[in-house]
């Protein structure tokens, strides 16, 4: 380094430590305390927030488009405007708070999750990504730091059953989607009405491919791995692809008192030989898939009938859409064999509740991971079983996810919990991942 570029970036440091409004740069960084989320400021937000649609039976019954989604909502952008952000609702009704950047024709760095819950759910799913976000723009604020970008602040409308916000923003949500009726009673169409959305100029909602620099999401695992493993933060690779079947298992009802054992075909014993091979196969390889049998019916139902049809469901998840068609080769061959042994046939039948498996950018990835070695946290690179608005956003936007634990492993339940401490560490996570995307990291 010459003599005269060192006295410049001398020069620099003493600007960026004046200037109120001046980015730290990384020569600056080294020299002050990292800074941190308040993860006590961030608890009592969450338990307030908790207070809007608070179930008797525990927890939160904060359905989209319900009375409590609009007094939740409304806190929310109280929040927000406190923090200093400019609110708007955009006609998908998502809320979108902004605070300029010192270089205001660049795209903003976005962030955020959603408030809605599912029936008698916990008070952290999704809360903890909104909350962190306020908090990022609030630690931000209070040091001077102004980035280069802007910034936004999001709230997804209705995530839970439908995604339905994220899909207006990435221009995806129909005119058939429009017409389905909500857990609150309420059709899409009239519950983004109900919370200042416009179904009618959805296109406006709509951001295109390079509009965002970036989208991250702080989100509770929803499982037990990192508290299992007891680390700190997740580094989300993907959110896994979800494949469903209905099977159909067809023997012969007859008298279950009259029929020899050797001369039956029982369709729910064949169901019980399948869903242990299910159980098996998934079981068989290395790796996160996951397989479940969550629905069984037997026909005729009755205790001195033999049931002569089975009709049970298969859910596959996994990061790899080739690794789900492999198990479900293998499973097909476990149910020629039974079918075989127990005459009776078993057919399959994909249906519509299908998502592909969406890689989150490793790029950004990689910056999360980078974060938390800098702040001595140590992190996994898991999969999301779960779908989140992220897995949207990452088809128009390069995407990152990060995991705080879950106390243990629980979820959609009021028993729903993340410590306080992994509060501030998802969130300072978050910032600093940030600020790596404002200064360059992510060209
Ligand atoms: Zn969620």
């Amino acid at each position: 380094m010459s003599i005269r570029s060192f006295q410049l970036g001398s020069v620099l440091v003493l600007v960026a430590l004046m200037g109120r409004g001046g980015a730290l740069s990384p020569a600056l960084q080294a020299q002050t305390p990292m800074l941190r989320a308040n993860g006590a400021r961030m608890e009592e937000r969450i338990l307030r927030l908790a207070e809007f649609g608070r179930d008797p039976r525990g927890g939160v019954s904060r359905l989209a488009f319900s009375e409590a989604d609009l007094q939740g909502r409304a806190y929310i952008i109280a929040l927000m405007r406190q923090a200093g952000l400019t609110v708007r609702v955009d006609p998908g009704g998502n809320i979108i708070g902004r605070r300029e950047g010192r270089e205001p024709h660049l795209p903003p760095i976005v962030f955020g999750s959603h408030i809605d819950s599912v029936p008698n759910g916990g008070r952290y799913d999704g809360v903890v990504g909104v909350i962190g976000a306020i908090e990022v723009i609030e630690v931000l604020s209070a040091h001077g730091v102004r980035t280069r970008h802007p910034l936004e602040v999001v709230v997804f409308a209705a995530e839970e059953g439908g995604l339905f916000g994220s899909r207006a923003m990435i221009g995806a949500l129909t005119p058939e989607a429009l017409q389905i009726v909500s857990q609150s009673g309420k059709t899409v169409r009239e519950g983004l009405r109900a919370i200042g959305g416009d179904p009618d100029r959805l296109a406006e909602a709509a951001r295109r491919p390079g509009e965002i620099k970036a989208f991250l999401e702080l989100h509770v695992e929803q499982g037990g791995t990192l508290e299992a493993e007891g680390v700190p933060i997740g580094v989300v690779e993907g959110i896994v692809g979800i494949n469903r079947w209905d099977v159909i298992i067809e023997g012969f009802a007859n008298h279950a008192g009259t029929t020899p054992m050797n001369q039956r075909r029982d369709a729910l014993v064949a169901a019980a030989e399948l869903i242990l091979a299910v159980n098996r196969v998934v079981m068989s390889v290395p790796g996160r898939q996951v397989g479940t049998v969550g629905r069984i019916t037997a026909e005729p139902g009755a205790p001195n009938v033999i049931p002569g049809r089975v009709q049970m469901s298969l859910e596959l998840r996994d990061l790899s859409a080739e690794k789900i068609a492999q198990l479900f080769e293998r499973i097909r061959d476990e149910a020629r064999a039974i079918e075989q042994r127990r005459g009776v046939t078993i057919t399959f039948t994909p249906i519509a509740a299908t998502a592909v498996p969406i890689p989150t950018d490793a790029r950004v990835r990689e910056l999360i991971a980078e974060v938390a070695r800098e702040l001595g946290l140590r992190f996994l690179v898991l999969p999301s079983g779960a779908g989140h608005d992220a897995q949207n956003m990452a088809r128009i936007a390069p995407t990152g996810m990060i995991f705080i634990p879950s106390v243990g492993g629980i979820s959609h339940s009021p028993r729903e919990y993340t410590r306080p401490e992994d509060l501030a560490n998802g969130a300072t996570v978050l910032l600093h991942t940030i600020l790596k995307i404002d200064r360059g990291a992510l060209p």
